[in-house]
Order: C-alpha cells, then sequence, then structure tokens
C-alpha cells in the first residue's frame, strides 16, 4: 500500500490501456485516485464512479478537447494529468520516412502539447493547482541509435515540459517529466526484434545488451516508474518542477 494519498484527486492517464501507463493506473488507484484512462484502444463499457475508460487518440485536437470535457463531467475536476501515450518507430536516421517521422511527433510532442494546454486550462480555472507529469525518457537526454524520430519527440516533451513549469509556476501548477531508461513492455519487446533485424544481432543479443547497461543488473518493470508518478502526483513534490528525473537503475551514471 502506498502511503501517498491522493484521495478525491482526479487522474488523467493517456495510454493507459497497457504496459507503463497500466502500471500507473493502478498505482493512482491504490493511492485512492479516481481516474480516467485514456487509450486509443481501450474497452469502455466498464467505467464506474471511481474509474473512467475513454477512446481518444491523443493526437487529434478535438478529441482531446471532447476527452477532457468529458472527464470534468464525470467527475466533476481534474488534478492530475499524466501524458504517457507514447509510439517508437526504428530506422537509421538517413533512412526515416516522413509519414513515419510524423506519426511519431503527432502523438509523442503534438499528444503532450494538446493534453497539457486542455488540462492546464481547466486547472487555472480551478484555481487549486494540479500536477502534470510527462514521460519522457532517457531518449529526451541523449541520442540512441535507430531512434531518431523518437529521440526528437522525446527531447520535445522536456522542452515543453521545462516551458509549462515556468509559466504555470504561478498557478500552483507543477510540471515535470520521468525520463525512463529501459522499461519492459510491448514497446521495448517490438524494438529489440525490429532493431535486433536492422543490426543483424537478433533480440536477445539486444536484451542482453540491455541489461548489461544497467549497474542494477535488471531493466525496469512498468511499476517502477509508477511509483516516481505517484510521488510527482502527490504533496510531497510540491517544490519541484521543470525537471526531467531519471529513473534508470543508474544507466545513465556510465
Ligand atoms: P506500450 O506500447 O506498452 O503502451 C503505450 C500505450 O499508449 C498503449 O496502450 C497504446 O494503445 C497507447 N497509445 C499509443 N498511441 C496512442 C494515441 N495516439 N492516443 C492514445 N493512446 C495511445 O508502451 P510503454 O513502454 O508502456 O510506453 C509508455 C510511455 O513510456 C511512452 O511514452 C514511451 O515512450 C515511454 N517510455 C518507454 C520506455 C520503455 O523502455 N518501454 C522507456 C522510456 C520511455
Amino acid at each position: 500500500m502506498y502511503c501517498m494519498d491522493l484521495t478525491g484527486k482526479v487522474a488523467i492517464v493517456t495510454g493507459g490501456a497497457q504496459g507503463i501507463g497500466k502500471a500507473i493506473v493502478d498505482a493512482l488507484l491504490e493511492c485512492e485516485a479516481n481516474v480516467a484512462i485514456i487509450d486509443r484502444d481501450v474497452q469502455t463499457e466498464n467505467s464506474n464512479e471511481r474509474i473512467l475508460y475513454l477512446q481518444t487518440d491523443v493526437s487529434k485536437s478535438n478529441q482531446v478537447e471532447e476527452m477532457v470535457h468529458k472527464v470534468v463531467q464525470h467527475f466533476g475536476r481534474v488534478d492530475i494529468l499524466v501524458n504517457n501515450a507514447g509510439i517508437s518507430s526504428m530506422d537509421y536516421a538517413v533512412d526515416i520516412k516522413e509519414e513515419d517521422w510524423d506519426r511519431v511527433m503527432a502523438v509523442n510532442a503534438k499528444g503532450v502539447y494538446l493534453c497539457s494546454q486542455a488540462v492546464a486550462r481547466v486547472l487555472k480555472e480551478q484555481g487549486q493547482g494540479g500536477k502534470i507529469i510527462n514521460i519522457s525518457s532517457q531518449a529526451g537526454k541523449n541520442g540512441y541509435r535507430l531512434m531518431g524520430s523518437y529521440v526528437a519527440s522525446k527531447h520535445a516533451v522536456l522542452g515543453f515540459t521545462k516551458t509549462m513549469a515556468i509559466e504555470l509556476a504561478k498557478d500552483q501548477i507543477n510540471v515535470n517529466a520521468v525520463c525512463p531508461g529501459i522499461v519492459e513492455t510491448d514497446m521495448k519487446r517490438n524494438e529489440r526484434v525490429i532493431g535486433g533485424e536492422l543490426r543483424g544481432l537478433g533480440a536477445e543479443a539486444i536484451k542482453a545488451e540491455d541489461f548489461s547497461q544497467v549497474p542494477l543488473g535488471r531493466t525496469a518493470l512498468p511499476t517502477d516508474i509508477a511509483n516516481v508518478v505517484v510521488f510527482l502526483a502527490s504533496k510531497y513534490s510540491d517544490y519541484m518542477t521543470g525537471q526531467g528525473i531519471n529513473v534508470t537503475g543508474g544507466m545513465t551514471m556510465n
């Protein structure tokens, strides 16, 4: 049981249907928050008083506006936004296709801008502060082979995090980012298959390479990331804003 008490708070989690997003949803629910689970791929019929499922593509402004409106209608307010929805695409930088670049930027960068803007307007109107938490990546701080469009999109997320943090500080809205290292999800498993093919190594060799990079000796579970998100959603992080927090098992010390 978490000691972070979020009773009565309302959180929106994008990409909440699986992977890191699902772990974040579960952690927030355990802290007694009410949660809107936003995903392009989600069953919506199981909503109840504490959980609202909404099918939304975060890269579409009309869908994002409608989603935030429905959350406020259902719960009466919003306090926390977790911008977690994301996709990746792999290719050598000189070979990236225009449509792949646009797709990655639309979800990872534009989606964060659209959801943050729509929720920030509600938070400002409520006048009681709030928390915006963006899931960036180590790819928001460093370059990575085969990940050009993804790296660019995650740098954009960190840049937007810092600017929003400055502009929303007077409204007591904290804006921070989490920068995970290697997390065991479908996204990572797919990346190992495609990266393995492109490098002529195979997925297992890439997995071994991943593990060898982490001083703590293991890659992350989605819950490792959710634990830090819960902290950033709680009052215990009230004096933190504009930060990109590494959650990497020590990977970036090397
Ligand atoms: P995942 O593929 O397992 O889950 C992503 C979720 O986002 C899915 O439920 C998917 O349906 C949803 N989604 C995708 N596009 C969407 C859209 N347009 N609108 C709404 N929902 C959409 O991936 P994950 O590994 O859990 O990644 C979650 C976040 O963490 C992403 O932003 C990712 O970039 C970031 N991240 C992951 C890792 C890792 O190693 N897995 C590392 C660093 C950062």
